[in-house]
C-alpha cells in the first residue's frame, strides 16, 4: 500500500494543518457513518483500553495508545448510528497497519517486538544475510488492532486506509 493516507506520530502530536492526515477509527466505523458522530465522547469513556480520542471530525483510534480487543463497548455506548451493528462489519476497521522506514532494522538494529505482539500472526520475520531480520506485515491478515504499533519502540508502524466491504 502507498504511503498516502498514513497517520504519523508527528501528525498526531502537532495536529498537522497540511494534507488532512488519515485517522484510524474504532471497529465498525466507516467514513460515511462517522458523519453521524456528535463527538459526545461516550465511546471514548467506555473503552477499557483507553485508545479512543475525539478528533475534530469525530471519534478516532490512537494506534500508539494500545490494542483494540474488539470488545464492542464503544459501539454499545454510542447513542447514534456511527457503529455498524452486525458482524462482520461491526468488527472491521477502516485501516490496516504498515511498517515504515522508521523501523529499527533500517538502522541495523535487530527487533522483533511487533511480530511477538501480533495476535493474528500477521507479522513474519524474513532472515537476511548481513543485516537484521526484516519484519513483514501481511495486510490481508491484519485486523488493525494496533497491538503492534502500540509496542513498537521506534513508533514505526502507521495506520493506512483500507477498502471496507461496506460504505
Ligand atoms: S472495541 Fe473495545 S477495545 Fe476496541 S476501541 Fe471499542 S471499546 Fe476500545
Ligand atoms: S517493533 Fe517496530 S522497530 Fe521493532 S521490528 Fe517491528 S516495526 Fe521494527
Ligand atoms: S494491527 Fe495487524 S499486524 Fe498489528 S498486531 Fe494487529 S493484526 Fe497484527
Amino acid at each position: 500500500m502507498s504511503a498516502k493516507g498514513r497517520i504519523s506520530r508527528r501528525d498526531l502530536l502537532k495536529g498537522s494543518t497540511q494534507a488532512r492526515p488519515f485517522l484510524a477509527r474504532p471497529p465498525g466505523v466507516s467514513e460515511l457513518t462517522l458523519k453521524g458522530c456528535t463527538r459526545c465522547g461516550a465511546c471514548v469513556d467506555s473503552c477499557p483500553e483507553t485508545i479512543l480520542r475525539l478528533a475534530p471530525d469525530g471519534v478516532m483510534l490512537n494506534p500508539e495508545a494500545g490494542e483494540c480487543t474488539f470488545c464492542g463497548r464503544c459501539a454499545e455506548s454510542c447513542p447514534e448510528t456511527v457503529f455498524a451493528d452486525d458482524a462482520p462489519m461491526a468488527h472491521e476497521m477502516g485501516h490496516v497497519m504498515e511498517i515504515s522506514a522508521r523501523c529499527f532494522v533500517e538502522a541495523g538494529i535487530s527487533c522483533m517486538t511487533c511480530r511477538d505482539a501480533c495476535p493474528e500472526e500477521a507479522i513474519s520475520i524474513k532472515p537476511r544475510v548481513g543485516a537484521p531480520f526484516l519484519p513483514l506485515l501481511d495486510a490481508a491478515a491484519c485486523t488493525g488492532c494496533a497491538a503492534c504499533s502500540s509496542v513498537c519502540p521506534a513508533g514505526a508502524i502507521d495506520a493506512v486506509r483500507k477498502d471496507l466491504n461496506y460504505a
